[in-house]
């Protein structure tokens, strides 16, 4: 009797044969069955049947990182139940109204604005510094720049050498704000491999923050706002895992088809190689979870880094999340503390390197936030960065953007 009322699609699915333990970074630091893809399968399993009620704690504690995925051989889509798990969950439990407040304000480019203004007084006034002193929680923050990448209205940068084609740039929401050097990188290492840049002033958030904390109301007008903003273009370039990976899976295929990460983008064109390979600078790629799992791109950052003449360090553990997941990193802090020191403790064991390399802000954030804490002095690029880096080894590199060094 017990077994009619298991349902087909789920634990028929998942032969718990554990290959998938391995990955999960909850797992790795609990030890505990319920903390791993299979126990929360099983648990959802329960919550769909109606034998237990969301939300649990050992379901809240989940990533949503997919390294599962990637290690399962039976094709277990955990996302998918993990998904329906947490729309469940959200028509049940009303939105906090600081999470209501914190989801529009990514939408509004003044109210992100405003923010950042504050955050850089902040950090000119040394406050956060001194609360960094009593709470990890406000670690990691880069220095904010007084001015975003993006300024508002529509803009385009004109293609260095002979102009290969056109490409629209995806600015995303908090990353203009937070790594607007990272975004000024990316456009100089489009323009100098031969792309015109245009980037549409009336692009919004792609919403990936919202479906990951139950903000569902809001994504069907930014999704028609982005499809709308880049209608005229054929290839939309993000510099943003977590971006890219939410887009990817818009459902308008019009629109997905366009959807390129950087990293992909330029492994698969024409790229300009360097002048100068021999740097000797040692790095350590960490791989975003959005990049290697939910786009399977899983070669092409660590390829190009090695094109770019880098000795990219060993990481077996390369895949296992860092513990950011979005908004994981305020949600479970405990959880995601204990994952970013196993990290730090991973990374640690791959001996000195000039930098830890990620392709997403949100792990940006959270491995300068491991380095603050275990390894002072080690730098935190975006992939953007570390190609940038190597081009400015080129005196007409240089010249072209008008940079001092
Ligand atoms: S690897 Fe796949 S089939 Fe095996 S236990 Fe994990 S989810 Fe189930
Ligand atoms: S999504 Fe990540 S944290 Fe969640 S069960 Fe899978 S591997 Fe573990």
């Amino acid at each position: 009797m017990a077994k009619a009322q298991i349902p087909e699609t789920l634990l028929q699915e998942c032969i718990h044969c554990g290959l998938c333990l391995t990955a999960c970074p909850t797992y790795l630091t609990t030890g505990l069955e319920s903390e791993s893809p299979r126990g929360r399968l099983m648990l959802m399993d329960f919550i769909f049947q109606g034998i237990a009620d969301p939300p649990m704690h050992h379901l809240e504690t989940c990533l949503d990182c997919r390294a599962c995925e990637t290690a399962c051989p039976s094709g277990v889509d955990y996302h998918k139940y993990f998904e329906r798990y947490q729309k469940e969950k959200y028509a049940l439990l009303p939105l906090p109204l600081i999470r209501r407040i914190g989801l529009k304000l990514v939408t509004s480019r003044s109210g992100l604005s405003a923010i950042f203004r504050i955050i850089a007084l902040a950090q000119k006034l040394r406050i956060l510094k001194l609360m960094a002193f009593f709470s990890d929680k406000f670690r990691g923050l880069p220095r904010i720049s007084k001015t975003s990448f993006i300024k508002g209205s529509s803009s385009q940068y004109p293609a260095f050498r002979e102009p290969r084609g056109a490409v629209a740039f995806f600015s995303g929401c908090v990353m203009d704000g937070l790594y607007a050097d990272v975004h000024a990188a990316t456009v100089r290492v489009l323009r100098w491999n031969g792309y015109t840049v245009d980037i549409p002033g009336d692009q919004t958030c792609c919403g990936a923050l919202h479906q990951h904390t139950g903000g569902y109301s809001c994504l069907g007008g930014l999704l028609r706002k982005n499809i709308q903003a880049f209608r005229e273009h054929d290839t939309i370039i993000n510099n943003s895992a977590g971006c890219g990976a939410w887009m990817k899976a818009y459902g308008d295929i019009r629109f997905t088809t366009k959807i390129k990460d950087i990293t992909e983008f330029l492994l698969g064109g024409d790229l300009i190689s360097p002048v100068n390979r021999q740097h000797g600078w040692r790095i350590i790629y960490d791989a975003p979870c959005h990049l290697e799992h939910a786009q399977n791109i899983t070669n092409a950052p660590a390829e190009l880094l090695k094109i770019f003449g880098y000795e990219v360090a060993e990481f077996p553990e390369s895949h296992i999340c860092c513990g950011a997941a979005g908004a994981y990193v305020l949600t479970q802090p405990d959880s995601s503390a204990d994952i970013l020191k196993m990290k730090m403790a991973d990374i640690g064991r791959a001996g000195k390197v000039n930098a830890i390399v990620t392709a997403n802000p949100g792990c940006h954030l959270q491995l300068r936030k491991g380095c603050d804490l275990y390894a002072p002095g080690t730098a935190v690029w975006h992939i953007c960065q570390a190609l940038d880096n190597v081009y400015r080894l080129d005196a007409q590199y240089r010249k072209a953007f008008n940079l001092s060094n």
